[in-house]
């Protein structure tokens, strides 16, 4: 049996009749750029954050670089954000002209650890990237008594955490903007790249509206350079089916991590762990194991895909190897990328693909 680690088709089957409809109203309109299909999407999506604004954008890195400059973010400034994530976290960070400061995470939710955040605060200290790693939101409320006493910006980087909770509030809440990525593969994924950012702050959602599309608000005026950073129709048209069902898929990943939990919970690896007051999503159902390696290699010996999220750390890789951080300078993050290991989950996994893993996962560990 095959055991794909995720497998877009069948969602797109289940919800077929509605995308295409969505799909040729934008092609009969031939209304591919703004307009009505962004304006619907970026509102539902704004009600769904609870949050006044949505800011539609052509990815998640793009919508990150667009919540960095319309927070005034740049030059001269230093911005903290976790190693433990994938580059888009800190592309824009870089690319507004700011600095990257690393922190090291809680090793038990991969996070980043906010007692290690106000020894890391200079005078140029700007912002705080936050990143929601797996679909499990940070500590949020440590961090924002933090950000509040030294008068910093928050922005979340929630990529991977569409639906996720802490307190009961999702992403949006507690930062000046919450970053999301509708990548194909994230919890919702668009046909092709997208993204937003979700704000109250209205001043900024005007400068991040105008700066993702040329500098303007209307056609022939720029005022200053922008970027191209739109997102486009067919996407929202696209996004806007998803987003009436991305509380019943997140519910289905929360059961097929319940099914994990208790299934490999006698084996030899470190499950997931969920702070109390957190409501993890699961975009990745991340373990650690002793022999990742062995065990990646059986299990695809079985038909079990799996993945690493991630392998390298960002302050270990070439891209950043100007910044001097050698191993040792964040203990917790370099001990967690040799052993984590992310296993198959999605919506419409099958009751027998979940058997065959952990089955599989027994044979291997419990020989
Ligand atoms: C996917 C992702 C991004 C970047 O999003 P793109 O849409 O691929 O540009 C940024 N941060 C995290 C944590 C991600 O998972």
């Amino acid at each position: 049996m095959n055991v794909p680690f995720n497998d877009l088709k069948r969602e797109y089957l289940s919800i077929k009749q509605e995308i295409d409809a969505a799909i040729r109203e934008v092609i009969d309109n031939t209304a591919f750029i703004k307009g009505k299909y962004l304006n619907k999407f970026e509102e539902e999506f704004a009600a769904y954050c609870n949050t006044r604004y949505a800011v539609g954008a052509s990815s998640g890195t793009t919508a990150l670089h667009l919540a960095m400059e319309g927070f005034g973010i740049g030059k001269g400034d230093e911005v903290i954000t976790v190693s433990h994530t994938f580059i888009g976290t800190t592309e824009p960070i870089s690319h507004a002209g700011a600095d990257i400061t690393f922190i090291d995470i809680d090793p038990k939710t991969y996070t980043m650890n906010p007692s290690l955040i106000e020894a890391l605060i200079t005078s140029k200290t700007k912002a705080i990237v936050v990143v929601h790693l797996y679909g499990q939101m940070a500590d949020m409320e440590a961090i924002l008594k933090i950000a509040r006493k030294h008068d910093l910006i928050v922005i979340e980087d929630a990529a991977q955490a569409v639906g996720a909770r802490f307190n009961g509030n999702g992403p949006g809440f507690y930062g000046n903007a919450a970053c999301f990525s509708f990548y194909p593969g994230k919890n919702l994924g668009a046909y092709g790249d997208g993204g937003a950012v979700v704000t109250s702050d209205e001043a900024a959602a005007m400068k991040m509206k105008m700066l993702a599309d040329h500098g303007r608000l209307s056609k022939y005026l720029h005022d200053t350079e922008g970027y191209n950073y739109r997102l486009d129709s067919l996407q929202a048209a696209v996004l806007g089916v998803k987003l009436k069902y991305i509380d019943e898929w997140n519910g289905k990943r929360r059961e097929v991590a319940s099914f994990y939990n208790e299934h490999l919970k006698d084996l030899d690896m470190v499950l997931p762990e969920v702070a109390h007051n957190a409501e993890h999503i699961y975009h990745i159902y991340c373990v650690q194991v002793k022999d990742r390696e062995f065990i990646q290699k059986r299990l695809k010996e079985k038909g079990v895909s799996s993945g690493i999220h991630y392998p390298v750390p960002l302050h270990l890789q070439p891209a950043y190897a100007h910044m001097n951080l050698g191993r040792g300078s964040l203990p917790e993050t370099e001990q967690c990328v040799d052993l984590i290991m992310s296993l198959p989950i999605f919506p419409f996994i099958t009751a027998d693909e979940l058997e065959h893993t952990a089955a599989t996962l027994h044979g291997i560990l419990r020989p």
